[in-house]
């Protein structure tokens, strides 16, 4: 047993080795952006390490790519993750769903239809939307909004994809019996309480705001205190409040965040005039994240009233948290659990690939420690033998499923 996982390990390793050279920067991170000849040459070089096994492998329209065993035709179960990166991000991130997915590929053999799936542009970092390759395939992202999504250049989002030969307008994904996914949990719940494998239940979805607090632009040193409507004074009671209304809502695994602080002007002799945050709101569940929204909205509104500001709450985006299949969750926790394997059943804080098809085929998850939480970073590091123990529950699972 010892012994095979060693191999396993080298096999793995081997092939986080073989992607080493693309897109990076020499200091340990990678930048590897969607839609660009970098993530080509990502799934470029997965494809081969695919040929080398005799497995076979074919794009769809939007650019995603499928490695298969036997003829890639009925119905299957889909592994699948990206190989994008943000700009200067990990080597773990994506690419230890893709590569587990081909480890259960070469393992399995003929006898479970599999597909590897690699999702293109997962990482908003360019054009500020995640998983558009999945989100294209699944039809959760229409080919005339990419007309509207703009880089920092400038360049459209559809020209972009139909620049390089894919279409904006893929026909949709089919034959799915059910899609699971490895990934880093990119958090530290997995390293605080000592566990090498996390079963995903849910996957959290973020409102985003604009709080903008408009008070009077005056002279720090001429105006008495009482005589001032300081912006930034009442944001700053604005953020912490923020803070407490997550916390009552943790149970749901409600986050709250202002990541975002625009004072203006911005000087040691001026009080702050006007003050926009952007505040990132996460949750598990819907009605508790709404909760938490309906909260730090009213609060905002108090606040300006307590200190004579303006003040206006602008969404700038919303969407819904996605529940996992219970059922499939309690599958792979059972297999986990058949394998020796200690883990538990947690909630995903970031956006997956796998949000996009829970509402089409069962759909699961599994969160693999990474070092001190790390993700989106060059010392992102992830135990390559915890990735190994997250394929051999993915194996077990379908083939005690077949029995
Ligand atoms: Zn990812």
């Amino acid at each position: 047993m010892q012994e095979n996982k060693r191999d396993d390990i080298e096999l793995l390793d081997g092939w986080f080795r073989a992607l080493d050279g693309i897109g990076a920067n020499g200091d340990g991170s990678f930048t590897r952006p969607g839609y660009t000849d970098t993530e080509d040459a990502m799934i470029g070089a997965v494809a081969d390490l695919a040929r080398e096994r005799g497995f076979r492998h074919y794009a769809d329209e939007a650019g995603n790519t499928f490695v298969h065993n036997g003829t890639g035709e009925g119905e299957y179960t889909l592994v699948a993750s990206h190989l994008d990166s943000v700009i200067r991000g990990g080597k773990f991130d994506g690419v230890a769903g893709v590569l587990a997915g081909l480890f259960v590929l070469t393992k399995i053999g003929e006898s479970v239809p599999v597909k590897v799936g690699i999702f293109r542009m997962e990482e908003s970092s360019t054009f500020g939307v995640a998983t558009v390759g999945s989100s294209l395939v699944t039809g959760r992202l229409n080919g005339e909004k990419l007309k509207s999504i703009r880089n920092n250049s400038g360049e459209t989002l559809y020209g972009r994809i139909t620049g390089r030969g894919h279409s904006a307008s893929p026909q949709k994904i089919g034959g799915l019996k059910e899609y699971l996914e490895l990934h880093i949990e990119q958090g530290r719940v997995l390293e605080a309480k000592k566990l090498p494998l996390g079963i995903v239940d849910s996957i959290a979805a973020p409102v985003r705001l604009w709080v903008t607090f408009t008070g009077r632009q005056d002279h720090s040193g001429a105006t008495p205190m009482e005589l001032r409507n300081d912006a930034l004074a009442g944001a700053a009671v604005f953020i912490t409040d923020v803070e407490r209304f997550a916390l009552s809502g943790s149970r749901h695994a409600n986050v709250a965040t202002v990541g975002v602080v625009k004072n203006s002007p911005n000087a040691f002799n001026v009080i702050p005039g006007e003050v926009a945050l952007g505040v990132d709101i996460r949750g598990t569940d819907r009605e508790s994240r709404n909760r938490v929204v309906r909260n730090i909205r009213r609060r905002a509104a108090d606040i300006a009233g307590e200190r004579s500001l303006a003040c206006s709450v602008n969404e700038i985006s919303k969407s819904d948290p996605v529940k996992l299949d219970a059922g499939l969750g309690k599958k792979l926790s059972d297999s986990a659990a058949r394998l020796g394997i200690p883990h538990m059943t947690m909630p995903s804080g970031a956006g997956h690939d796998a949000m996009n098809f829970a509402g089409i085929c069962p759909t699961g998850m599994l969160f693999v420690p990474c070092r001190d939480g790390i993700s989106h970073n060059r010392h992102e590091s992830a135990e390559i033998g915890n990735i190994v123990g997250g394929c051999h529950v993915l194996l077990e699972y379908l083939t005690h499923r077949k029995e």
